[in-house]
């Protein structure tokens, strides 16, 4: 059946028009990889490919189907799990089934070679399928190379991830990251070599298929870890073999006695049950039915994905570590011994929580930056004005018996980010009077540097203490006249996510049950300081970088700094590094985590980019002031003369307070009984088809 090269190139043409007119078929990754591929005898399960082995690679693969409304897919995993079959299905569905052009993206260019020669080739020559479709490197007039092979409907092109910016004028529709965490953070005056690559698929719209996969590396700097936020944060739950409560495995649930790797059991979330890995196995991975949803599978006391946050459009993603791995693969006892193996040896412990755990290690104690550095870097801006790249306003509010403490922050470009204001109402806050000053605070228009004005987008308000239904009602009564005013709590575990999907709470205010509850949101706080610790090591204006105005106090940098990072170690001898309270104030620490929160409320559901470039088009693209030019450095002597003294709140009499008189309330809601509509709750993924 060979074909003369003429013919063979007059068809590549015509099935390209054929495919670029033709919607893709209803062809799903899993189930082509089941229909056609046989794993190689070095692969974990050699055979032909079973999905009913690895159920978690079920729901990547699918939503990564051609015909899958999923943009983008992100998978951060430890090793050792099977993850690297599912990107080769994806590769080889997408060649066989839809074709178009593709990018596999390596660290480096032998990374690429390697992986052609020991994957790939196996992969192409083992599957009827790809051998159709793609001839071998090295046969005569096959055009060919180790790294650039052709096929009916495109190309496929293995690069290095410092190449792939030579490739110009390339149209792909289809890309694959390997090891993201491995790649240079940016190329010279280029941009990072994930967004480069995802910049070739603009065409494609939601057609592209954008997917990765790795390991993260280290806290604050890992790609995987950046783009797992990106997305709606999946985590693969398992039913408890005792009270069928859904969790997903966490390592500080594992428990064992006297050093004894044999006798690891995991404790269940809920009931506290201790199970050993088979109990919790047998039910959880049990053959799933055909065509199963993640749903129909939880209902059906199977393991199953369960997304933990909102993501932005289109962008979906997965954390799984090796206590989940089948049956056989990573044995809990080894996991233990491992562990205890690393005790006391950072890059051990940095290895176990990367390769087993699928995390990033946060880094060393001992590298914060202290409070005084950061007060010689103020910035000469005044109080209550927003600096030419803030975008976005939000506020965070630590509540306190006697006092609140509020911090309001604008975010740009790259979460660049400027100091606003800073300070505390005090007062009884069980009392109305208090609530009310930080409502006219909050409601307070604010300046931008260009002269128009701006509103707090998102204000985020603890509700952990003695007052929470205190909260609850100021949040309530926010939401009825439309503003961003969220409830938070910070969450118990070290590695949720940094904000926890919408819950609603019912609470009842002066012995009245409100109807619909509010909306409640827990807050990863452990996540969300790690991330801004490491920014305030930033000190050239750009992504990330945290600025302050001169007006905020000692006491405000005092109160930054005050936690340190301490390893706790738990009843069976395992440690976490933790912010820790000590005796100083943190309420400062405290309101930007809450402010940081409240930024991914305000733009949650949305791409940033897209956030920040219709926000630029409101306030005019302005042409960045350099803050920090030797005439605004401050030095600690001058500060002292020119600082501003903090103000309970900004003068009332100069800022146009919007009249509220006639405003809805709470209380009035409440007299008149009528009931506002419910928060939505929180749920499983939803199957798409
Ligand atoms: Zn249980």
């Amino acid at each position: 059946m060979e074909k003369t090269k003429k013919t063979a190139a007059a068809d590549t043409l015509a099935t390209a028009i054929a495919r670029a007119v033709r919607p893709d078929p209803a062809v799903l990754v899993d189930q082509w990889a089941e229909a056609n591929r046989i794993l190689p005898p070095d692969t974990p399960e050699p055979g032909p490919y079973r999905s009913s082995r690895t159920p978690y690679l079920i729901d990547i693969q699918r939503a990564m189907s051609p015909g899958s409304p999923w943009r983008e897919g992100w998978f951060q995993k430890g090793h050792q799990i099977g993850g690297s079959v599912s990107g080769e299905n994806m590769i080889g569905a997408w060649v066989s089934t839809a074709a178009g052009s593709l990018l596999v993206v390596f660290p480096t260019i032998d990374d690429a070679k390697q992986w052609e020669i020991s994957r790939f080739e196996p992969m192409r020559s083992g599957t009827a399928a790809l051998r159709r479709r793609i001839r071998p490197a090295n046969e005569k007039g096959a055009d060919n190379t180790k790294l650039r092979k052709r096929y009916p409907g495109g190309v496929m092109r293995l690069v290095g991830s410092n190449r792939v910016g030579a490739l110009k004028s390339a149209t792909i529709r289809y890309v694959k990251f390997e090891e993201p965490d491995e790649y240079p953070p940016d190329l010279a005056d280029q941009g990072n070599p994930i967004a480069l690559a995802k910049a070739r698929t603009a065409n494609f719209g939601r057609k592209a298929k954008i997917y990765g996969d790795g390991t993260p590396t280290i806290e604050g700097a890992s790609a995987i870890a950046t783009q797992f936020a990106r997305g709606d944060q999946r985590r693969w739950h398992l039913v408890c073999p005792d009270c069928a409560h859904p969790q997903h495995l966490r390592w500080e649930q594992l428990k064992w006695t006297d050093a004894d790797p044999a006798t690891a059991r995991y404790a269940c979330e809920e009931c506290g049950t201790l199970n050993a890995e088979a109990a919790w196995k047998a039910r959880n991975y049990a053959t799933r039915p055909k065509a199963c949803t993640e749903e129909a599978a939880a209902t059906a006391g199977l393991a199953h994905w369960v997304a933990t946050a909102t993501g932005e459009p289109g962008v979906a993603s997965w954390h799984i570590n090796a206590l989940a791995a089948p049956i056989g693969w990573r044995p809990w006892p080894g996991l233990v011994q491992e562990w205890l193996a690393a005790q006391g040896n950072e890059e051990a412990l940095k290895t176990f929580y990367n390769n087993n755990l699928g995390q990033p290690y946060a880094l060393k104690l001992g590298t914060e930056v202290g409070a005084e550095a950061l007060q010689q870097r103020a910035e000469r801006y005044p109080l209550m004005t927003v600096p030419a790249g803030g975008l976005v306003l939000v506020a965070g509010v630590d509540t306190q018996d006697n006092r609140l403490a509020i911090v309001i922050r604008a975010f740009g470009r790259g979460e660049e980010s400027w100091g606003v204001w800073h300070g505390e109402i005090y007062g009884d806050t069980s009392q109305p009077e208090v609530w009310g000053k930080l409502r006219d605070l909050l409601d307070a228009p604010v300046r931008h540097a260009n002269g128009q004005v701006m509103r707090i987008d998102a204000a985020g308000i603890d509700s952990g203490g003695h007052r929470t239904e205190d909260v609850y009602a100021f949040c309530r009564d926010a939401k009825l006249r439309g503003r961003n005013w969220f409830a938070i709590k910070g969450a118990r575990a070290y590695d949720s996510p940094k904000l926890g999907r919408p819950r609603a709470v019912e609470f009842t205010w002066r012995g009245v049950a409100v109807p619909g509850g509010v909306e409640l949101r827990h807050v990863g706080t452990q996540a969300i300081k790690n991330l801004i610790d490491g920014r305030l090591k930033l000190t050239k204006p750009g992504g990330g970088m945290y600025h302050f105005p001169l007006g905020f106090e000692a006491d405000y940098y005092r109160q930054l700094r005050a936690e340190r990072r301490q390893r706790k170690r738990d009843s069976a001898g395992r440690s976490w590094l933790w912010w820790v309270k000590g005796t100083e104030r943190n309420e400062a620490w405290d309101c930007e985590v809450y402010a940081y929160a409240a930024l991914l409320y305000a733009i949650s559901g949305q791409h940033a980019d897209q956030v920040w470039a219709k926000r630029e088009q409101l306030f005019g693209r302005v042409q960045q002031i350099d803050l920090l030019d030797p005439d605004a450095t401050i030095v600690a002597a001058i500060q002292a003369k020119t600082a501003q003294p903090v103000a309970d709140a900004p003068p009332s009499d100069e800022l146009p307070f919007e009249d509220l008189t006639n405003a809805p309330t709470l209380d009035a809601a409440l007299k008149r009984r009528r009931v506002p509509p419910r928060p939505r709750r929180g749920g499983f993924v939803m199957g798409w088809r």
